[in-house]
């Protein structure tokens, strides 16, 4: 197969393009998706949620070839995989001189995430939670904090939440949440929506931003997981499947944001952040734990 754009060698088969090629494709798409969508200001000061993984390699590889970038990333402590990220991650940043904040579960709520599962609880429910309440705490004094979603992840977080009734997390999805408007939260942007996880895993080995891939040994075990291969198979057998998930949540979403919109956004008594409840659930879930140590 040759690239339709040079017929050099295709590395990449929808669309068949060659190495140079592809990586352009993928860079347009993610700065086509920032315009369409009015992610970003050039005069934003911009944070970039990373874990050291293939998206966000991708996302700071990307942004930072037109934007000033800062770099935040959480520690959780997860044995045989956080560490490995993580060097990762310095060395990339490093070598471009981005500006990276790491902070860690241990120092912020005083263990390591296995301290705060309780039996039958899943690692990545209380992960997600810990995670983005140190993203979102860490990230005040920037306008924007982009991740590294993909649209295989936001296909699945469309059918997990609606496999559970979970109307209000869908807040959370889309190219851009509308969260601004409540104070305490920074604005969350997903400048690789509607990037496949196959597209970014090529174009990040293709421009060696990492030499293998390892996925956290948790993972297996989440809800995600099962929504995951499920939606894999199914887009197999009918390919498209995730994209039109994406495209029909998007086109609804407004009905779904207004429903948000009547939701009370509270202080939390005890961290001062924003809360559904009295107390936030990070900090349910860390008052958990101490209450172990109380007799
Ligand atoms: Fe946390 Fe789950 Fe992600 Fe592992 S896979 S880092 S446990 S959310
Ligand atoms: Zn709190």
């Amino acid at each position: 197969m040759k690239c339709k754009s040079c017929k050099k060698p295709a590395i990449y088969l929808n669309p068949t393009l060659c190495k140079n090629h592809f990586s352009s494709y993928i860079e347009k798409k993610v700065f086509s998706t920032i315009s369409k969508y009015k992610l970003l200001k050039i005069s934003d000061k911009i944070i970039i949620a990373a874990s050291g993984g293939k998206d966000s390699l991708t996302l700071l590889n990307i942004l930072s070839k037109k934007f000033k970038v800062n770099c935040i990333a959480v520690d959780e402590g997860i044995d045989n995989y956080r560490e490995s990220t993580l060097k990762t991650l310095k060395a990339f940043c490093r070598k471009r001189k981005i500006p990276l904040k790491i902070v860690s579960f241990k120092k912020e709520f005083g263990g390591k995430l296995e301290v705060f599962i309780i039996p039958k609880q899943k690692p990545c429910a209380v992960c997600g939670t810990l995670r983005r309440y140190l993203m979102n705490k860490h990230s005040k004094k920037f306008d924007k904090i982009c991740t590294g979603h993909n649209l295989d992840d936001e296909a699945q977080s469309v059918i997990m939440n609606l496999i559970r009734s979970n109307t209000s997390l869908n807040a959370r999805g889309g190219p851009i949440t509308g969260l601004s408007s409540f104070e305490g939260f920074t604005q969350k942007i997903k400048p690789l929506y509607f990037l496949k996880e196959k597209e970014i895993m090529t174009y990040a080995f293709l421009n060696n931003l990492l030499d293998e891939y390892i996925e956290c040994p948790n993972a297996v075990l989440s809800y995600r997981a099962k929504v995951r291969d499920l939606l894999n198979d199914y887009e197999e057998k009918h390919p498209g499947t995730k994209k039109n998930i994406i495209r029909f949540f998007l086109k609804n979403k407004p009905k779904i944001y207004r429903t948000i919109l009547e939701e009370k956004i509270n202080t939390c008594k005890k961290c001062g952040e924003p809360s559904k409840g009295e107390v936030c659930s990070a900090c349910g879930i860390v008052n958990n734990f101490k209450q172990q140590f109380i007799w």
